[in-house]
């Protein structure tokens, strides 16, 4: 009989994973802090990689109903000239799949429904793991226990699993904050996608479906300063008031209960993702920047990779290992360039910025394609 696979994280990667590991015969038990399995956040880019992932375990089609494609992305100055576009309607035709764009909200809603209800349990933060031999045992905040054959640690950039395995792993500071909101699209009609490099900040748009659009700014500044925490819809709207139409307008129509604040951090890359019966997936394996959007997607990426190693052999220890090869040298890069990416954005020399601007300008799209095509390249 195959193994019951403990999760601990109900988050994309948790979720997406017990539902690639149902599909391939194994049970799960999904164990979830917080008090309701919901999605925190606002809206999410799905590249086609996240997207042949979701169709590979049968639920592209339960997603897309849920989302917009999106078949370009244009790269913006201040002044709203554009200095480079992205059209991936010829990739994605290539490989079957598109971009997409979705309500985070939506997305969890989607994934929960093609789980069995009895096999996620919410009010479940773990706080102490202890190996004995094969197996793991787990202790809740609530004083309760369970005893885990093999654990899918999928608990996020901040997991308390990876801290334990590797306590010198480093979450970093990009050294930007940003703020987000969904708002209603209606007075706006906005249907491009794009992202506006300002001499102060950074400002992106994404048209989601039910005529909803997702916005995020980010602004260079230090690591959990009070005067950014402080921050209000006027303070983003006097920021980025030099920036093109129609931003000064999206910021005129969010209100302050609408923003969400953090600050972009991600995990330094790591070079164990396997220990044993255990194994770190998604942000708590390897978090990025959110610059290429991929975060989500390397996490979906995983959940199939790791349904497919499991699925090869009994030795829960040789797969978690396989998958790890597989999966280190992708997501490295990922987080590595993601990284560059946001230096890149956030630089604020007038002399920089000009110099970027013109190269920025001046790459021939093909370069372009083949950035989005080392992405879109999955191995299964
Ligand atoms: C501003 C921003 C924009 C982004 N945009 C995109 C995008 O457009 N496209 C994209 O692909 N990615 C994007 N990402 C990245 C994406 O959000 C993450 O990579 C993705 O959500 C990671 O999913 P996860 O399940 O690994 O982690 P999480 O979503 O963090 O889920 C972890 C889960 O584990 C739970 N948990 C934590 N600790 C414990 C514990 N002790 N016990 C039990 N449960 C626990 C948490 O409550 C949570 O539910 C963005 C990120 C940010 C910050």
């Amino acid at each position: 009989m195959k193994k019951n696979i403990t999760i601990v994280g109900g988050g994309i990667a948790g979720l997406t994973t017990a539902i690639a590991l149902n599909k391939a015969g194994f049970s799960t038990t999904i164990f979830e802090a917080a008090s309701e399995i919901k999605a925190v956040g606002a809206g999410l880019a799905l590249a086609a990689n996240a997207m042949k992932a979701f169709q590979k375990i049968g639920i592209a089609e339960d997603v897309i109903a849920e989302g917009r494609i999106l078949p370009a992305f244009l790269l913006l100055d201040q002044q709203g000239k554009q200095l480079a576009k992205t059209n991936s309607e010829a990739l994605s035709k290539k490989y079957g799949v598109d971009n997409f764009t979705i309500h985070r909200a939506d997305l969890h809603r989607v994934l929960l429904s093609k789980l069995d209800p009895t096999t996620v349990h919410s009010n479940k933060r773990i706080v102490d793991i202890v190996t004995q031999g094969e197996k793991t045992l787990l202790t809740f905040q609530d004083g309760s226990m369970h005893e885990a054959e093999v654990l899918v640690a999928a608990d996020g950039i901040h997991s308390p699993i990876r801290k334990k395995l590797l306590p010198n792993s480093k979450e970093r500071y990009a050294g930007y904050t940003c703020w987000r909101a969904i708002i209603d699209n209606t007075k706006l009609q906005i249907t491009e996608s794009s992202e506006t490099w300002g001499n102060s900040g950074r400002f992106g748009i994404v048209p989601l479906a039910h005529n909803k659009i997702y916005w995020f700014a980010c602004i260079n500044a230090k690591a959990q300063d009070e005067k950014m925490k402080a921050y209000r819809v006027a303070d983003l709207l006097e920021h980025f008031k030099d920036f093109h139409v129609p931003i000064p307008q999206i910021l005129q129509e969010t209100k302050d209960e609408h923003l969400l604040w953090n600050d972009i951090n991600d995990l330094q890359p790591i070079h164990q993702l396997a220990f044993g019966n255990i194994v770190l997936i998604g942000d708590a394996g390897h978090a990025t920047t959110p610059n290429m959007g991929q975060g989500a997607c390397q996490a979906i990426e995983d959940a199939i990779v790791l349904a497919d190693e499991l699925s090869k052999t009994n030795d829960v220890a040789a797969a978690f290992k396989a998958f790890e090869n597989r999966r280190i040298q992708r997501v490295h890069r990922i987080v590595n360039t993601s990284w560059t990416f946001g230096k890149i954005a956030h630089i604020e020399n007038p002399w920089l910025i000009s110099a970027r601007n013109f190269l920025f300008r001046h790459i021939p799209a093909s370069i372009n394609e083949k950035q989005v095509q080392v992405v879109y390249d999955v191995d299964f």
